[in-house]
């Protein structure tokens, strides 16, 4: 990597020791080099989208699949039982070491089920979710992916709400109604934080609301710390993916599923195996759902199919090469705390030669008050012209590209960051769209940049 020497050294006497998790920096220098080689000709600053997995991860993974043998599951040879052990292990270490719940009491109160993401953990709980009478209110500056739960809530605008301030929501007028609040514990687009916090005041105005948390950006670099707070407190639902927090596998995400809700949660439509009791063979058609209820384990009735047995394997991997490199989640907290707040300093020091400021940073929840926390270690910002106009994302992006940085740019699927970082009504996205425009093209509002730290 090269940056300037004097940066570096302003940096380093500023980071004190929780910058490189607490190694001295010439060893933790030591391991970019041996476990990230593609890294050294680029400046990565997308990890909030996808961090690049370690060498390690792979090697272990590698050895550990070719010594041992696992397969499918469903069946009680040695290696099929191996295999389910080794899964349900995993759930009990992603409770312990990304939820906080180091007490296996503790842990007994909840349940993952896996998915293929935190996109297909959110649709499982629009699916699940017993809409007949019930209201889906929603923070409007969250991932598309938790906005889309609406399309489940029904057409109507009784049925979903997107609002700024949701403990401002009035209880629904009929008591029997059912209320499903979405938030984001981090926002993707500007690293913003609700945190638990705001899950607990939801849970003192709303006491039978449900709580479904989309804690895919707040997971990636901090413990959602499950047991800081009373379980009535807590969310109902959390999804997650967990490329965003160790690189591999792909394609695997969760949701944590609070067990005393899980119940509500209903199977419609479509059944797959390893999911019912008993089915008919010919009209008429029944099939018996598996009989797991509360407290016996949720993921068995939501878990269509094979599980990804391997990729389960390679989580468990990841978790052990982050834990030899990175010690904990907290050490990876205060690592990136160091670089977040260096990096806010010297963009704000930024200035064109009449004196103007170079970059504009964007905050997410202003209608909050203030952020619950402080913000994850993501930089969502604009490039300002010396005439304090916006400098467009695509000329950013190529201005990025060409000095061999690699951020990302554009909408960042929160069209509600968007929307109330510019000014912007549904006038104009609709307007806009109008004119052949749309989330992905190369047009040029002013879109913030984004830049995530390692
Ligand atoms: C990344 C992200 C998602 C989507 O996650 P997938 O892995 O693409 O399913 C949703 N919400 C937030 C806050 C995210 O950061």
């Amino acid at each position: 990597m090269h940056r300037p020497a004097h940066i570096h050294r302003t940096f380093l006497d500023d980071a004190g020791s929780d910058y490189a998790y607490g190694l001295d920096v010439d060893a933790f220098q030591q391991i970019i080099n041996t476990e990230y080689p593609a890294l050294h000709t680029t400046t990565y600053l997308d990890h909030a989208a996808s961090t690049p997995p370690p060498r390690s991860t792979l090697t272990n993974f590698a050895e550990k699949v070719s010594n041992s043998l696992y397969s499918n599951p469903h069946s009680r040879s040695t290696s099929s039982t191996a295999t389910t052990l080794a899964i349900e292990r995993c759930r009990g270490r992603i409770l312990n070491e990304l939820f906080g719940l180091t007490d296996p009491a503790a842990r007994a109160e909840w349940d993952v089920v896996f998915t293929s993401g935190a996109t297909a953990a959110l649709k499982l709980v629009g699916d699940a979710f017993p809409w007949q009478n019930a209201r889906y209110a929603y923070l409007k500056e969250s991932h598309t992916s938790l906005v889309g739960v609406r399309a489940c809530a029904g057409e109507a605008d009784v049925s979903a709400l997107g609002v700024d301030e949701m403990l401002q929501v009035p209880p629904c007028e009929s008591s029997s109604t059912t209320q499903l609040f979405g938030y984001a514990a981090q926002c993707n687009a500007t690293g913003s934080r609700l945190g638990l916090e705001y899950c607990r005041r939801l849970k003192m105005r709303h006491p039978r609301g449900f709580v479904l948390l989309d804690a895919s950006a707040y997971v990636s670099t901090a413990v959602l710390d499950l047991a800081s707070l009373p379980i009535d407190c807590a969310p109902d639902f959390i999804a997650c993916s967990f490329y965003k927090i160790v690189g591999l596998p792909t394609g695997l995400g969760c949701l944590v599923v609070k067990r005393s809700a899980g119940a509500v949660l209903q199977r419609r439509g479509y059944f797959g195996g390893g999911t019912i009791d008993a089915i008919s063979v010919s009209a008429p058609f029944w099939a018996e759902p598996r009989r797991s209820v509360v407290p016996g384990p949720l993921h068995e009735r939501f878990e269509d199919g094979t599980l990804p047995f391997l990729d389960i394997i390679a989580l468990d991997c990841a978790l052990d090469t982050h834990k030899k490199l990175f010690k904990s989640q907290r050490h990876v907290s205060k690592h990136v705390s160091t670089l977040l707040r260096f990096a806010t300093r010297e963009l704000a020091a930024l200035r064109h030669g009449n004196g103007r400021p170079v970059i504009k940073q964007h905050r997410a929840f202003g209608a909050l008050g203030s952020d619950l926390e402080e913000p994850g270690p993501i930089i969502g910002f604009s490039v300002l012209d010396p005439e304090s106009e916006y400098v467009g994302h695509v000329h950013v992006e190529q201005l990025a590209t060409v000095n061999g940085f690699q951020i990302r740019t554009g909408g960042l699927c929160n069209t509600g960051v968007l929307a109330s970082s510019f000014n912007l009504t549904d006038e104009h996205i609709r307007e806009e769209y109008a004119r052949g425009r749309s989330c992905w093209d190369d047009g040029e509002p002013d879109l913030p940049a984004e830049v995530t730290c390692l």
